[in-house]
């Protein structure tokens, strides 16, 4: 079977594709290690601005609050000056000063309802200020909730994603370790000038990764087996659907059930170390 080209060839392509299974997931992970601070920022940032808004209502609400006190003693001073007058007017000496105090007193009223109307409206906007703090400082509450979930999440996330990937990263070497270098190394130089992913199948002559139709006489040559082909559209690695199919699928499952038992039973093994290696570096962190 070793002399078999195709068989050496179809090897080469379920190599790759098992590398490709590991930097997909690998590219997942890193993601999310950089999403995670972004989301964190977002969350914080959201968190000042209620902080914020916080503050200038309540720096509001204690103008406001000044202001009707001042009312408040303003009508009060208002009224016992009223009182008194009225008091006072018995004691007038002559019509002339009894109309002039009537006409003090009078304006004096005139003020008082004036003033009365203001503390009206002032009551009524700092109720509606007040409301509005209260509407305010509870969506603080939940972003704060919020916030501390993620800050807890964020850790264990974080711990959970960087420990996958240093068993990836093991993964991944032993898949390379497996791959032919030429061939890996067209794998690389498509992997750091190409979005992911490298290696694609061509279902009826169209290429997975641009979804463009291979030249006829490309796609023959792909149906042959004979050498791992670029999709001439999109450089990626591509293999035909149909080698891994039916009876071929059958040629070639024996060296797949053989591959997957082995990264299986190595991830096991190195699945056990990393959790002590993430047991130390959590001790470490703190
Ligand atoms: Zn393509």
């Amino acid at each position: 079977m070793e002399d078999n080209p195709l068989s050496m060839y179809l090897e080469q392509i379920e190599q790759l594709v098992v590398l490709q299974k590991v930097d997909d997931e690998i590219i997942v992970l890193e993601q999310e290690l950089e999403n995670l601070p972004k989301e964190l920022a977002d969350l914080e940032s959201q968190n000042d601005d209620f902080d914020h808004r916080l503050e200038l209502l309540a720096d509001k609400l204690d103008i406001l609050k000044t202001q009707q006190k001042r009312l408040n003693d303003e009508v009060e001073d208002n009224a016992s000056k009223i009182k008194k007058s009225k008091s006072k007017l018995m004691m007038a000496e002559n019509t002339r000063e009894y109309h002039a105090m009537m006409r003090e007193m009078d304006n004096m009223e005139k003020l008082n309802r004036t003033r009365e109307e203001e503390r009206i409206a002032l009551t009524e906007e700092l109720e509606r200020q007040k409301d509005l703090s209260a509407e305010v400082e509870a969506q603080a509450k939940e972003l704060k909730e919020t916030l501390e979930t993620y800050k807890t999440s964020i850790k264990k996330r974080t711990a959970a994603a960087k420990k996958r990937l240093t068993i990836l990263g093991k993964q991944r070497d032993k898949a390379c370790s497996v791959v032919p270098k030429p061939v890996l190394g067209r794998y690389e130089f498509i992997r750091a000038r190409i979005s992911n992913p490298v290696i694609v199948s061509v279902i009826d002559g169209v290429c997975s990764g641009c979804h463009i139709l291979i030249p006829p006489q490309i796609f023959n040559d792909l149906q042959k087996g004979e050498q791992i082909i670029s999709c001439p559209n999109c450089q990626r690695l591509s293999y035909w659907c149909e080698h891994f199919s039916g009876e071929e699928k059958a040629f070639t499952s024996e060296g797949k059930a053989r591959e997957a038992a082995e990264l299986k039973s190595a991830e096991a093994a190195e699945a056990a170390e990393d959790i002590e290696d993430v047991a130390i570096d959590d001790s470490g962190d703190k």
